[in-house]
């Protein structure tokens, strides 16, 4: 049996890019005057967009994780938050 040579790493190596995430995204638009602060929305949006600011309202923190899924703008109670689907 022959033994094979060990490998060796190539002299460069280049630092691949993460990939964009694929998929819908969305803009998320809070009209605070309407909100009351109920955090239902901060609460069960599946990818962590929003956060609460001092005041105890929503705002969007993490604009780039928004995958338009609607859960937000469709369980507010008070219409305070939009959601449009931007690809
Ligand atoms: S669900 Fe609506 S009212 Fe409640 S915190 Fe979110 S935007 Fe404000
Ligand atoms: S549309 Fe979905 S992902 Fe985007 S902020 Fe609302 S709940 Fe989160």
């Amino acid at each position: 049996m022959t033994e094979q040579p060990a490998a060796t790493p190539p002299a460069e190596t280049t630092q691949a890019k993460p990939a964009a995430r694929k998929g819908p995204r969305g803009q998320v638009t809070i009209f605070s005057n309407w909100c009351k602060g109920c955090s239902i929305c901060v609460s069960f949006c599946p990818t962590g967009v929003l956060v609460l600011d001092e005041d105890e309202h929503p705002v969007v923190a993490y604009p780039e994780k928004c995958t338009a899924c609607h859960w937000c703008d469709t369980h507010c109670p008070d219409f305070a938050i939009v959601v449009k689907k931007i690809e």
